[in-house]
């Protein structure tokens, strides 16, 4: 392998995002966003991030993801780093669901596709978009090691007592109904940085990571091993996020269609499109939700102690799960940027030793962080996740071993 640098791409059903990243130390190059692929109105914005300029936007009919990938290409061309240079190691993609069958990030041959097209029915949304990022690549620089990166790989680890739900494993097996977990990325991205935080080897500290972005699941990681995780077949289980309603009884789904009168499909978009936060105050931005509490609106604060009460349960039951505590790391947009929901998550919660030092809390930076005061027996962290980095660091790695 010659060259150090990794195009990372994550691929939408109508979005690329793409970051390209210099592995020597891992500097970023260029970033940026191709969106509303396949409408009249797309549009490309790139950043130069290495030339240090303004990122530049362009609007105008995108048809596809291949007319996107070589879009970006000439953006990335016209900094000096095109596609084509041999300082390109590697593309690594991002693949939601990679089922049981794999546990690593893995190269991409025809073999690994036609399993990523297996697992469609399980995750329908993802899985079809990751595809087509990746025959786009793959046509566009056949000769180039293709990497993928899927969010559930973390998660493999746990144990079945977790990963099964208590229904007839023969059904079960069938239909491959088990809780998969997402983010994954992310769960081990932060679970690693928060044990360097804590000066100490990842395999040495049990971490609670609460990943809180517009989708938002957590995980319970056991020196280094992910043994829990909230998100299940699909991302809908577990937490309340932006627009899903995570955990519910699954008998209300036979409410809305038997009594409600509607369609599986009308309750699907219900349920992970028009819940959560927006289903319970018309806003799923956390920042409008305080902002509004802040005028005394009562349904974003029912909102919001919906979110708290629920992330509250879940700290308590991977607490339980784990037994040792040594951190609860807080990630993504919400867990890194929102304060309150930290202060509000561990409010009450001093006799399992978790507490926010409010001064600490209250400051804000893009570095990994205790917010704890100094003699909590647990760590409460905000760490800053970097999916893109992540799989970036996996692919060279992989990349790398197999040349
Ligand atoms: P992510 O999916 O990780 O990009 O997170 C997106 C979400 O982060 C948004 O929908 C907001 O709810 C939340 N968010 C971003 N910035 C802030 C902020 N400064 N304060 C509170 N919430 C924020």
């Amino acid at each position: 392998m010659t060259g150090t640098r990794v195009l990372v791409l994550n691929s939408g059903s109508s979005s690329l995002k793409y970051q390209l990243l210099d592995m020597r130390d891992s500097s970023r190059l260029a970033a940026g966003l191709v969106e509303r692929i396949g409408e009249q109105t797309s549009r490309l914005k790139h950043t130069p991030l290495a030339a240090g300029g303004d990122a530049r936007e362009a609007d105008g009919p995108i048809a596809d993801h291949d007319a996107a990938l070589k879009a970006v290409a000439q953006e990335l061309a016209r900094d000096g780093l095109g596609l084509d240079s041999p300082d390109l190691a590697a593309i690594g993609h991002r693949v939601v669901h990679g089922g049981m069958f794999f546990t690593e990030p893995t190269v991409i041959d025809d073999a690994v596709i036609a399993e990523i097209e297996r697992l469609i029915p399980v995750a329908p949304l993802h899985n079809p978009a990751n595809l087509t990022g990746i025959r786009t690549a793959r046509a566009l620089r056949p000769d180039l090691p293709q990497v993928a990166v899927f969010d559930t790989a973390f998660h493999t680890t746990m144990p079945e007592s977790a990963a099964r739900y208590a229904i007839d494993p023969r059904i079960a097996d069938r239909h491959r109904i088990r809780r998969y977990g997402f983010h994954g990325t992310s769960h081990a991205y932060v679970s690693r940085a928060t044990a360097e935080l804590l000066g100490k080897a990842p395999e040495d500290v049990n971490v609670i990571v609460l990943h809180l972005g517009n989708g938002a699941s957590a995980s319970a990681v056991r020196g280094g091993r992910c043994v829990d995780t909230s998100m299940g077949l699909t991302p809908l289980e577990g937490l309340v996020m932006g627009t899903r309603s995570g955990d519910m009884d699954p008998a209300v789904i036979f409410h809305l269609a038997r009594v409600g009168g509607m369609s599986m499909d009308e309750i699907d978009t219900l349920l992970n499109k028009r819940s959560g936060l927006f289903g319970l105050c018309g806003d799923n931005d956390m920042r409008e939700i305080r902002r509004r509490i802040d005028e005394g609106d009562e349904a974003a604060a029912l909102a919001f102690d919906i979110y708290v009460h629920r992330l509250k349960k879940y700290i308590g039951a991977y607490y339980a799960v784990l037994g040792t505590v040594d951190a609860v790391a807080f990630t993504a947009g919400v867990g890194e940027n929102a304060a309150p929901v930290r202060e509000a998550a561990v409010a009450g919660l001093e006799g399992l030793g978790l507490a926010v030092d409010p001064g600490r809390n209250a400051v804000r930076g893009d570095r990994p962080r205790i917010v704890s005061p100094d003699a909590a027996r647990v760590a409460v962290a905000v760490v800053p996740t970097d999916e893109e980095l992540e799989i970036a660091t996996q692919t060279y790695a992989l990349v790398g071993k197999n040349t």
